[in-house]
């Protein structure tokens, strides 16, 4: 599978890695675009949110509920946004489901 994130999950490219289990892992962006940026990828790959299977949903609800614990781990007390680019208009580039969690800095809103 020519996909980076599957790289990263298999081990065959390095990452910096914040949290790991059976599901998800969390990373670094390599490319930040806040002080804290990170990628919460499900393990599974497939692309859109719109295709998940009901299993998939399922994990996924699992990944979101480990923020709990990734809160103090990443720096997150705060606050943080989640984003998900989804498709070709959202300039999605990974087409491999991820979470952007940004943090660290006062965030202006903007969709471009
Ligand atoms: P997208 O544009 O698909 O929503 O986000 C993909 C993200 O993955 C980008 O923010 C980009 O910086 C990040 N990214 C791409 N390749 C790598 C990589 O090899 N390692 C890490 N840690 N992040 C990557
Ligand atoms: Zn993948």
């Amino acid at each position: 599978m020519d996909c980076v994130f599957c790289k990263i999950i298999e081990g065959n490219l390095p990452s910096q890695k914040f949290y790991e289990d059976d599901e998800c892992i969390v990373i670094k962006d390599i490319n930040p675009a806040a002080n804290k940026h990170y990628l919460l990828i499900p393990k599974q790959h497939y692309k859109f949110l719109a295709d998940m299977s009901d299993g998939q949903a399922q994990v996924l609800g699992r990944c979101l509920k480990k923020l709990k614990e990734l809160i103090p781990i990443l720096g997150l007390e705060n606050g943080y946004r989640l984003v998900v680019n989804q498709g070709e208009d959202a300039l999605q580039t990974v087409p491999h489901l991820h979470i952007h969690i940004l943090a660290g800095q006062k965030m202006g809103w903007t969709p471009a």
